[in-house]
């Protein structure tokens, strides 16, 4: 593998940060997907549009559907900086991490003209109706219905830990299209409008008190039958392409870099207790970080590399899910450490150090091992297709 990128796409990582520097305020508090009050969501919309106009918020798409045409090399260079300068992304993993590519595989023509542009001008964000009470690792076991009824199929069911929900414009939705069907093949997948009638989202309040995630029921909710997309019983097939997308974890990687190298300027600084940068344990604390924080993001590279050579990535990713979640867990926890007592305070109290930032991400960062998969599930994939191992 080369490491080093093309000069342009390193010039355009240099666009892309003047753009940026310019764009994020200092101590804006939405990260990159997640948004929990209104003047986030309201800013995030309008830098959305600002990315979307310049084609730079799916520069891997086909430019006929508002894209730039380059390889997965350059969405990952965009995905690296945008978290790297925290920027509100109006819901990129979601609408052009996995909806996107997902339909640019299994959509038809009609559906990809209809669906595609606004997602890559910013406009329409997406959010994921997989997980439901009963169903998690075990996907495919899911209940939530859809039943042919015209021109339309009928919805009745219930998703959980929606994240976005409550400020998503359409769901990529998977429900069961047939009964009676062994339980991976009854099921379809569908663009669903969040505004439909019958569509009622409730927010749960996670670990940081935050509204990230929801519940969504379905009842009687009405889908014309041009939504559904992949063929009708085939979501499983579907689901599964779309869990192969946005797997480089690059922007974990970046996030991580970002709050690493925000507490070497901290610790660099003078503070009431002293200079903790003088302290060598500091340092090495930092250093270890730092040394890990490189190792995800070559592990991100790599498969963005494969990607864009049209491989698809599969135990290389869930390396780097099960790295990234656990590094995400020790830069926060190392990161209070070094704040001293400073590192208790929540974003907004007097005295917080870097915005409070570390104390919402050491709580946040719990769920790294569990979301999009849990590090149980990534080590069963790396243990019998990485490691070609036997099922136990
Ligand atoms: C922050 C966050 C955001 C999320 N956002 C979304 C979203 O937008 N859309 C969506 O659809 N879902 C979302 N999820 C749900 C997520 O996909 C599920 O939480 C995840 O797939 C695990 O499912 P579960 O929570 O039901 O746990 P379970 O599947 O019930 O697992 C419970 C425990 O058992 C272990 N386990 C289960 N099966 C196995 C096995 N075969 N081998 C070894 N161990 C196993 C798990 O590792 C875990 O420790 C989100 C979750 C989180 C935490």
């Amino acid at each position: 593998m080369d490491f080093r990128l093309s000069p342009e796409t390193e010039a355009w990582r240099a666009e892309l940060g003047t753009f940026l520097d310019a764009e994020i305020p200092d101590g804006f508090e939405g990260d990159d997907d997640f948004f929990d009050n209104e003047e986030q969501v309201d800013f995030a919309r309008q830098f959305t549009r600002k990315l979307g106009e310049r084609r730079w918020f799916a520069p891997a798409w086909p430019e006929r559907y508002g894209g730039m045409g380059k390889t997965q090399i350059e969405q990952m260079v965009l995905n690296e900086e945008l978290a790297y300068h925290r920027a509100p992304a109006g819901g990129r993993l979601f609408t052009i991490g996995i909806t996107g590519p997902t339909m640019l595989v299994h959509a038809s023509d009609e559906q990809k003209d209809r669906f595609l542009p606004k997602m890559a001008s910013g406009e329409d964000w997406y959010c994921q109706g997989f997980s439901e009470p009963g169903s998690g690792s075990d996907l495919a076991s899911m209940q939530t219905r859809a039943v042919r009824d015209g021109d339309d199929y009928v919805i009745n069911g219930q998703k959980i830990w929606t994240s976005n929900a409550h400020i998503a414009d359409k769901m990529i939705l998977l429900a069961r299209t047939d009964q009676e069907a062994p339980k991976h093949k009854g099921i379809s997948a569908f663009i669903v409008d969040m505004d439909a009638p019958g569509v009622t989202v409730q927010g749960v309040p996670n670990i940081a008190y935050r509204h990230d995630f929801n519940q969504v029921f379905f009842e009687d909710v009405r889908v014309p039958a041009s939504n559904l997309f992949g063929g009708e019983n085939n979501g499983w097939y579907v689901a599964t392409t779309t869990l192969d997308f946005e797997r480089s974890n690059i922007a974990a990687v970046s996030g991580a870099r970002r709050t690493i190298h925000d507490l070497i300027g901290w610790a660099r600084e003078k503070h009431p207790g002293g200079r903790p940068w003088d302290k060598p344990s500091v340092r090495h604390k930092l250093a270890d970080l730092a040394i890990e924080a490189e190792t995800g993001r070559l592990v991100a590279y790599r498969t963005a590399w494969l990607q864009a050579k049209g491989a698809v990535p599969n135990y290389e990713a869930s390396m780097g899910k099960v790295w990234m979640a656990m590094l995400g867990i020790k830069v926060a926890n190392t990161g209070i450490g070094i704040l001293g007592a400073y590192g208790q305070l929540t974003p907004g109290s007097a005295g917080a150090q870097l915005y409070g930032r570390l104390t919402t991400a050491y709580l946040l960062a719990m769920s790294g091992p569990i979301a999009g998969g849990t590090s149980d599930i990534q080590k069963n994939i790396i243990a019998q297709r990485g490691l070609g191992l036997p099922r136990g």
